[in-house]
């Protein structure tokens, strides 16, 4: 039995490190409950022999001024993980283009790039530019996606201003639906350098993808926004989290795996094991639920209102991912590219590719870790005997080091070490149903105030990570950990704001 406490955090990943911190801050009593031995999640690291290797997110946003966790730090009074701003962002290599397309940091230079590789779309991004100035604009004044009560609705319309009302009137437009409208409807070239971001951004390609949603990725990579590669690894951001908790007196539990939540007349009641299988208890007035919702009939049991259930179930999946960590001679990588790529690949599918820089604590001098990461429908992966398991995961390894080969010139003797994740892995790793990466995906109807909102049917509950808005990314999981906590104190009478 563990002491009773204000409120209960489920999962330590960056959404749940951010919301316990921030609430431990404002002087509650605060429990994080983990499964995993380190805190992280989809954003944490793991070593292999003298690699360290960053699990998932690989790029961070929201470290600029007046991003997210450049505002988090301050709040906290810590400093921000060291970080170095990424030039390109990005090198996208379309199928049989002699060379890749880098999405520079500076905007002048990425204009400059785009109107040379897609002659004829500046309609297109300028619109783009517009709809993301407004939509910015908009989610800097805190706004509340999608409200459920007053409060809520006095957030939302305290964000709202003309610009955002006019570029509203998209709101159930996707990306694709911007190109006949500036002219760049037959520009097929146009579309699959679309296609490739916006999935890695939003999970969608760019029919599928909200156009208020998809212009803010598009611009991510440039000044003032921009990406950043961490120094040390991935795991620094949830290390620097971890201190801004403990600091404030709130606790996290490791190894703690919640499994049913009770609701009862005072609170909540929390039930799981702890390593070692032995059972733990907890009881909590309030419960800020990080796991992804699909996971909320289970840990609720007959809890859940009947609408609310049904509406969770018809969630489409989520994607999966295929993952290889490897690392090879640095000399091997070609520097043009930057730290990151992607590659219009068919088989297993496009891939996104990170590299370590020289120095920055990922792997020994002269050499690199790469990893390679490709969507992949996540179901399919379980249920397979083990033998067909392993041929599948050999030919996805195959498929990926071909790519790697076209890409960068990788030979079979250039891997100093290299392994694949599968969704059985994330599911491991993460807990996720699946092994289900990413939130919902971005789709319009989806997308703001059509998505599952932070504030629950029931009382005391309340819901942040990359399924809620305004969705998937370090960022985007911060962002909505910090709704979330402003809702559960707004509910006791207490106001909590960070500085823009
Ligand atoms: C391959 C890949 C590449 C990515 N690349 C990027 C990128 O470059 N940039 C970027 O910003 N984002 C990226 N992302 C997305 C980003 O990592 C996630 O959106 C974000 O980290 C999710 O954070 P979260 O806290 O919502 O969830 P999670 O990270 O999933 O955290 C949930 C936590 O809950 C714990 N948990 C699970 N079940 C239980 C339980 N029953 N009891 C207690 N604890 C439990 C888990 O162990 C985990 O620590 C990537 C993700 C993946 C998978």
């Amino acid at each position: 039995m563990l002491s009773r406490c204000d409120v209960a955090v489920v999962g330590g990943g960056i959404a749940g490190l951010t919301a316990a911190a921030l609430l431990a801050a404002e002087g509650l009593q605060v429990e994080l409950l983990e499964a995993h031995s380190q805190s992280g999640g989809c954003a944490g690291t793991f070593r292999r022999g003298p690699y360290t290797f960053d699990v998932g997110a690989t790029q961070v946003a929201g470290f600029e001024p007046g991003g997210i966790h450049q505002r988090l730090f301050r709040h906290f009074g810590l400093p921000l993980p060291q970080a170095t701003p990424l030039d390109p962002g990005c090198s996208v290599q379309l199928a049989g283009d002699p060379e890749p397309i880098p999405v520079w940091r500076d905007p002048q230079r990425w204009q400059r790039e785009r109107q040379r590789q897609f002659p004829g779309s500046e309609r297109f991004w300028q619109l783009c530019a517009w709809l993301h100035r407004s939509n910015w604009a908009f989610a800097g004044r805190d706004p509340v996606l999608p409200p459920r009560n007053l409060w809520d609705l006095r957030q939302l319309l305290g964000a709202v201003a003309p610009a955002s009302l006019a570029s509203g009137v998209l709101v159930g437009a996707t990306v694709a639906d911007l190109l006949p409208l500036t002219g760049c409807g037959a520009d097929q070239r146009l579309r699959r350098f679309l296609d490739l971001q916006l999935k890695l951004y939003s999970q969608e390609p760019a029919d599928r993808t909200a156009a208020l949603y998809g212009a803010t990725v598009l611009a991510m990579a440039q000044e003032p926004l921009g990406l950043w590669h961490l120094q040390g690894s991935m795991q620094r951001l949830s290390e620097a989290l971890e201190q801004a908790l403990a600091q404030a007196g709130g606790r996290l539990r490791l190894r703690h795996r919640l499994q049913r939540l009770v609701a009862g007349p005072s609170g909540w009641r929390l039930e799981g094991v702890v390593a070692g299988q032995r059972p733990f208890v907890l009881e909590a007035e309030q419960v800020v639920n990080t796991l992804p919702p699909q996971l909320l009939p289970e840990l609720l049991q007959g809890a859940l209102p009947q609408g609310y259930r049904q509406r969770i179930h018809g969630f489409p999946d989520p994607s999966g991912a295929l993952v290889l960590y490897a690392a090879v001679p640095r000399e091997r990588l070609p520097e043009h590219l930057g730290l990151h790529a992607q590659l219009e690949w068919a088989d297993p599918g496009n891939l996104f590719v990170s590299i370590s820089a020289a120095g920055d604590g990922r792997a020994p001098e002269g050499q690199a870790t790469l990893i390679a990461s490709v969507f992949t429908p996540a179901r399919p992966w379980f249920g397979l005997p083990e033998p067909l398991y392993q041929q599948r995961k050999q030919q996805a390894m195959a498929g990926i080091r071909a790519g790697l080969r076209s890409l960068l010139g990788l030979e079979p003797g250039d891997y100093l070490h290299a392994e694949l994740a599968t969704p059985r892995g994330f599911a491991g790793w993460t807990g996720r149903p699946f092994g289900f990466v990413g939130g919902l995906g971005q789709h319009p109807s989806r997308f703001g105030p059509f998505g599952l909102a932070s504030r629950t049917p029931l009382p005391g509950l309340w819901l942040c990570g990359d399924a809620i808005y305004p969705g998937e990314g370090t960022a985007g999981v911060s962002l909505s950990a910090f709704t979330a906590c402003r809702q559960l104190l707004a509910a006791g009478g207490r106001e909590l704001q960070l500085a823009a």
